[in-house]
């Protein structure tokens, strides 16, 4: 298991729709521990794969002291609406207000391709929807109303870490060079 560094707003990986799981090997096994300990490390609630430059279809959280993990995730959300701060580990030392359903039910895979679902509220119906949210490029602060986007978009402007890792998606292990076109 490895602490791997989290990519930042601006990282064209974050933006990204990730693809599903469809092997369910040691390979995938070796991300979800990655994103476990990367999690914990921070620490964060959540963390999906995009955000340590994963383009696939997984996340961790860690709740109540709870860990869990899925893949593949689909999503059925209460009418009930939940009010409350929300911060990404991709836009560090920032949080708003942010409007989400107070219960969510998670159906997807385990790490093994065993059918798993998930039912949570509160912070755990957050994290669920957050995460999710990561997998298909999509990021908290575009589920602001616009007034608070302003405010989020020049918060991360102003923010000190914002531009000081320049984008990065790899495509390819070899090493950039003029003879691989
Ligand atoms: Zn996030």
């Amino acid at each position: 298991m490895t602490v791997q560094p989290i990519r930042l707003f601006g990282d064209p990986v974050l933006r990204t729709p990730a693809a599903p799981v469809e092997t369910f090997d040691k390979e995938l096994r070796k991300l979800v521990a990655d994103l476990t300990e990367t999690m914990k490390d921070a620490p964060g609630s959540g963390l999906a794969a995009p955000q340590i430059g994963v383009s696939l279809r997984v996340f961790t959280w860690w709740v109540d002291d709870e860990l869990g993990h899925l893949c593949n995730p689909t999503l059925d959300l209460s009418e009930d609406i939940q009010d409350g701060d929300e911060g990404c580990l991709s836009i560090p030392d920032l949080a708003f207000d942010t409007k989400r359903a107070r219960r969510v039910v998670a159906k997807g895979m385990d790490m093994h391709g065993e059918p798993v679902v998930v039912e949570g509220s509160d912070l755990l119906a957050r994290a669920l929807q957050h995460e999710t949210d990561h997998l298909d490029g999509i990021l908290f602060i575009d589920r602001l109303d616009p007034e608070l986007r302003k405010e989020a978009m020049k918060a991360i402007r102003d923010a000190e870490w914002f531009g000081e890792q320049p984008p990065e998606v790899r495509v390819s292990p070899h090493t950039i060079s003029a003879k691989w076109l």
